[in-house]
């Protein structure tokens, strides 16, 4: 069949014809109009987080996570010592990336069935004074948790600590709000709830924080003070920036304000993940999380317990289908994972659930419907 499969997955996810299309033209790296669409790029993007007063945003080529490791390198001085609050798979490799670049790194961990808890971060910042930042995942896209930002934020602010927020899976979506939150740093990307392509980040850095960056970063590609610095004087990026990425960029961000920007998202999401939710409760598969703790943004579900189960013939039947899953990331338990995001609504949730009902029949494990 020539049509694409929906992508059921936290990025890449399904966009839409028109945000494809945009892809279809050549631009100059160092030309006017392209420059002008990233100019306008980035305020659109400041504005989401109301951050034009206090913040600026600084655009990097590559996917997500390279925009964590170059915020980390940009905002926390060599000498610096990050404290992660750890839930998941994302808060560990934040982890990983802060210990690799030479940063000392704390690790407080909590289970992947729970949120991080403020109270115990108050604690751990009391007891360790050296701590000079915190890295925080906004929404842990391993489990779909949904963390505490506001009151991890207060926390930082009443000890007076940097902080360094990964909202990639939750940014344009769940609300942030940079005059209420205290960060130093956020990072999100073209390929998430914005529904762009992947191939960019971007990092909203607060002014005040970013002048006193120069140097910090062991990395040339990945400093964000030289490239944001670079970009205020010439418009350009520094070294050859993804052009169709940002096109593509270009237009969802339209379709994304003619939606009605974060609330109306926020509010499609909830509706596919409550559709996806009750369908597969129905079909007699368990969420892994407690409902308090879902952001709906991907679902965790425990495999079924049942002999015949593999996920391997289960995605293959699904894909057959037209749906793209997306396996489990936790080591303890087995699971799958269904992501709400992306350019689809509650029909095409349904259909989703429809084509998993039909394959767990297929496969003998239920007869439910
Ligand atoms: C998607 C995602 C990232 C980035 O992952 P990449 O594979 O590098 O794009 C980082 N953190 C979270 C929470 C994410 O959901």
């Amino acid at each position: 069949m020539d049509r694409d499969a929906i992508l059921l997955t936290p990025g890449p996810l399904t966009t839409t014809l028109r945000t494809k299309l945009a892809m279809l033209r050549d631009w100059g790296s160092w030309d006017a109009d392209f420059n002008n669409m990233v100019a306008e790029l980035r305020r659109q993007l400041l504005a989401i987080v109301h951050g034009e007063e206090t913040h600026t945003v600084v655009p990097l080529q590559g996917s997500g996570t390279f925009s964590v490791e170059a915020a980390v390198a940009t905002v926390v001085p060599r000498d610096g010592h990050v404290l992660v609050l750890d839930n998941g798979a994302y808060c560990k490799r934040l982890g990983k990336l802060a210990t690799l670049m030479g940063r000392r790194t704390t690790v407080l961990v909590r289970n992947e069935d729970e949120a991080v808890l403020p109270s115990e971060l108050d604690a751990a910042l009391r007891a360790d004074p050296s701590i000079t930042h915190v890295g925080f995942i906004h929404c842990e896209t391993g489990t779909g948790v949904a963390n505490p930002l506001q009151a991890v934020s207060d926390v930082c602010a009443r000890h007076g600590k940097g902080l360094i927020v990964d909202a990639m899976s939750s940014f344009a979506a769940l609300p942030i709000d940079a005059r209420t939150l205290r960060f130093d740093a956020l990072v999100a990307a073209s390929g998430k709830c914005l529904e762009g392509v992947p191939g960019m980040g971007f990092v909203f850095i607060r002014k005040a924080v970013l002048a006193n960056c120069e140097g910090n970063s062991h990395s040339l590609a990945m400093d964000l003070f030289d490239q944001h610095a670079y970009m205020e004087k010439t418009g350009q990026w520094r070294f050859t920036p993804p052009t169709h990425v940002v096109a593509a960029l270009a237009e969802a961000l339209k379709q994304f304000v003619e939606e009605g920007g974060q609330p109306a998202r926020l509010a499609r999401y909830t509706q596919n993940c409550q559709r996806l939710i009750d369908g597969m409760t129905a079909l007699g598969l368990k969420p892994f999380l407690r409902a308090e703790l879902q952001a709906p943004i991907i679902v965790t579900f425990h495999a079924p317990a049942h002999p015949n189960y593999d996920f391997k013939a289960f995605y293959a039947a699904a894909k057959a289908r037209g749906f793209i899953l997306y396996p489990g990331k936790l080591t303890q338990v087995e699971t799958f994972r269904v992501g709400c995001i992306g350019a689809i609504g509650p029909t095409e949730m349904q259909q989703a659930v429809n084509a998993v009902g039909e394959v767990l029949r297929e496969m003998g494990i239920s007869t439910a419907r």
